[in-house]
């Protein structure tokens, strides 16, 4: 039986996503070779990756915008790094919301001066600060749309006249904002676009080579650029599945259509939290994550109950992480709404049994 799978990340993919990849798995094509073992110079996996390349674009309204679309390797951390090398001079300041952005601050500082804008570290990151001023000769704002561990969303882009960096890890291609407000967006593929082992980094060309470093090859978004996102052997099975989510999501009407989609799974999800008297939400509420839904059992005792009713439902993944600890229901653009419903539908059968 396939589970209702809440996993953080990696997480859950569209099953048509997943018969299509194991196909060309076996047989690309009907070439008589598989995806993982043709060059990836060859005609079809050129042609896969400036597909990729391009529908990363045209899903989040890029286009024609000067922005170019790169598959890299190293995760999202290595982006945390690569950020600063390539746009960091003197000073940028960032947006503390999380483990993700205490990281991605942490390797920047290793090349020079970061400033913390503001912090929600003195409530464990359950809400999003706001009002914070943002100098106008910084050479960046670094941020992150949504805070995989503790469930909040960035729900106003800050207002900047300085390159906007944005972690984009949890939700991208969730929800339907103006993503030409960002500059550098980076996302690993492993939540809402495909397996591990690529990440998606979109930038606009025109904040390149500002830096005096000299910047490492691999580390150069320039180069990148340069070699159409194969400067060196890219990772080709999670670029293919990447570009058939992304064709997936297309299909069903772009990132417009699966925001609706999203915005009925959170919703019933918050309802149950807040109507349920056994469960408590971590985050504020008008900073709730559309993606991650961070909750608690009010009562302890339940705890077991609970747990071998989620196992018998065939819901799995919706542990909490350990510095949050309760439970996380993620919910990314692939989870259906059934599984929200059958989840919903264990947490009002224990209200009814307690
Ligand atoms: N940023 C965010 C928001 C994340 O959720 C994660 C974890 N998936 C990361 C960065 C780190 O990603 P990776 O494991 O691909 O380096």
């Amino acid at each position: 039986m396939k589970k209702h799978n809440f996993s953080a990340g990696p997480s859950i993919l569209p099953p048509e996503v997943l018969l299509k990849a194991s196909q060309a798995i076996v047989d690309y094509n009907n070439s008589g070779l598989s995806i993982i073992e043709i060059s990836h110079r060859s005609k079809d996996f050129v042609d896969v990756m400036e597909n990729a390349r391009a529908l990363a674009l045209e899903l989040l309204g890029l286009e024609g915008k000067g922005y170019k679309a790169l598959f890299l390797q190293g995760g999202a951390s290595t982006q945390f790094l690569m950020v600063a090398m390539n746009l960091l001079e003197k000073r940028a300041g960032y947006l503390n919301t999380g483990a993700w952005s205490t990281k991605a601050i942490k390797e920047a500082k290793k090349l020079d001066d970061i400033y913390e804008v503001a912090s929600s570290a003195d409530a464990n990151f359950n809400y999003i600060p706001k009002g914070f001023d943002v100098p106008s000769d910084y050479d960046y704002l670094h941020c992150t749309s949504n805070n995989t561990i503790f469930g909040t969303q960035l729900k106003q882009i800050p207002q900047v006249d300085i390159p906007l960096v944005c972690d984009m890890s949890s939700d991208i291609y969730s929800r339907n904002i103006d993503y030409s407000k960002f500059d550098l967006i980076y996302a690993g593929a492993q939540k809402n676009m495909g397996p591990a082992g690529t990440t998606l980094v979109i930038v606009k060309e025109d904040i390149l080579g500002k830096v005096s470093r000299d910047i490492p090859s691999i580390m150069d978004y320039k180069l990148h650029i340069k070699s159409g996102s194969m400067l060196n052997t890219p990772p080709v099975f999670a670029v293919y599945t990447s570009m058939l989510t992304l064709e997936w999501l297309k299909a069903k009407g772009g990132v417009a259509a699966i925001e609706k989609e999203n915005e009925k799974k959170a919703s019933l999800m918050y309802s149950e939290i807040d109507l349920n008297p056994l469960f408590k939400g971590f985050a504020a509420k008008e900073d709730r994550s559309m993606m991650n839904a961070t909750f608690n059992l009010t009562n302890d005792n339940l705890k077991e109950t609970f747990e071998t009713m989620l196992v018998e439902a065939g819901i799995s993944g919706v542990n909490g992480h350990r510095s949050v600890g309760g439970y996380r229901a993620s919910m990314y653009n692939a989870l259906p709404l059934e599984s929200v419903k059958a989840l919903v539908e264990v947490m009002s059968e224990l209200e009814s049994k307690a």
